[in-house]
């Protein structure tokens, strides 16, 4: 499914070369590497500020709670995502509020999300799912008739684009993960926020060390969620190879494409669709496949590995029966949870290993 060790051969030297400066400095906690990084991050998304953070969860809690996401405040969201969504809008002490996805995109709707405003509505938070940015015009108008916020899950998205607008430069702030799986990655945890708001950036960095702008004065409470230099210094040099990396993705979405084709499987399952307006980062390759644990125990037989994003739609997560959703309720996001299959797709995947994951879908179904 994911072989980052042929990354890493080639990046070793590199690498190693940057995590003894952080060793030699003893800059271990926000030293230069992450300042470095943040500069450099914030031009690469042509945002104004990059505040890094401990994790891509950290992230999301940052992104809504700097914004002035809080208590008493609800925040529409997809069940069809990581976990994490859903929990930073309850770290943040606001309610998240569901609304169904569209069946094409695996995103959140735009009509399904103005369905359930309300006067107590805040913001919208839309993921940006494997890799396909939200259909931003349509979020963007519902935001501004409701005066809403719009809050980007970019933790798959780095190097997306709407409109040639790089995602996470689109909404009043957006969450970034870093996690070693992720087109961006560190060599442990690690995320960020950006916004091109100054207040929002001010209060983001505040709230990533305790409420503090002057040392151990206190503003208000919030947490540790620091990045570490060593993580800083990974992403220093990666960060130079990530546009590299997605072009390698979107060629192998590509070569997908056209094998399958050749295989006469279209029809036999769903390929992956792309808005006109959305350049997709291919975090992942979801297909929609009838049977769809049956093929994943075929490929696997055969040394395939593939993976299932998400089998248990948040909604029915039994740590969020409190919030009283019942099975049913969005039948698409249901539906998708029984169905997609992510396939292999990651730079250094070769052509003929393509062939076979294809090959052996085919037998599969003919
Ligand atoms: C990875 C991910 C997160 C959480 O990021 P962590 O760095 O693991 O905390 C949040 N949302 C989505 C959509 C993700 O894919």
């Amino acid at each position: 499914m994911l072989d980052f060790s042929r990354e890493y051969q080639l990046r070793r030297e590199e690498i190693l070369a940057a995590l003894e400066l952080v060793a030699d400095s003893q800059k271990f906690i926000l030293g230069p590497e992450v300042e470095q990084f943040e500069a450099a991050a914030a031009a690469a998304l042509q945002v104004k500020h990059a505040i890094g953070c401990a994790s891509g969860t950290d992230a999301l809690w940052l992104a809504l709670a700097a914004a002035g996401v809080g208590p008493g405040d609800e925040v529409i969201t997809t069940p069809f995502s990581f976990f994490a969504s859903t929990s930073a809008i309850l770290r943040a002490g606001a309610i998240p509020v569901f609304a169904d996805i569209d069946p094409v995109t695996f995103n959140l709707s735009p009509a399904a999300a103005e369905a359930v405003i309300t006067p107590r509505t805040k913001a919208i938070l839309p993921v940006h799912l494997y890799g396909q940015p939200v259909d931003w015009d349509h979020f963007q108008q519902i935001a501004d008739r409701h005066k809403l916020l719009l809050i980007e899950d970019a933790a798959q998205a780095w190097g997306a684009r709407w409109k040639q607008i790089p995602a996470g430069s689109l909404g009043a702030s957006a969450a970034f993960s870093f996690y070693p799986t992720k087109n961006l990655a560190a060599m442990g945890d690690a995320g960020m926020v950006t916004t091109n708001d100054d207040t929002v950036a001010d209060h983001a960095r505040a709230l990533r060390t305790h409420g503090m702008r002057q040392r151990y004065f206190h503003d208000e409470i919030g947490w540790n969620a620091r990045l570490d230099s060593f993580q800083a210094a990974v992403l220093n040099v990666r960060l130079k190879y990530v546009t590299a990396g997605n072009e390698e993705r979107a060629q192998i979405a590509e070569n997908y494409l056209h094998l399958f084709q050749q295989a006469g499987l279209i029809g036999a399952i769903t390929l992956p669709e792309m808005l006109t307006n959305a350049h997709s980062a291919w975090h992942q390759y979801v297909i929609r496949a009838p049977r769809r644990n049956d093929l994943r125990t075929h490929l696997t037989a055969h040394q395939i590995g593939t993976e299932i994003y998400y089998p248990l739609p948040i909604h029915l997560q039994p740590s969020l029966s409190h919030l009283g959703y019942m099975a049913g309720t969005f039948p698409h996001s249901e539906q998708a949870a029984h169905e997609v299959l992510a396939l292999p797709i990651f730079p250094g995947l070769r052509m003929d290993e393509q062939e076979l994951v294809v090959q052996r879908i085919a037998e599969f179904y003919f």
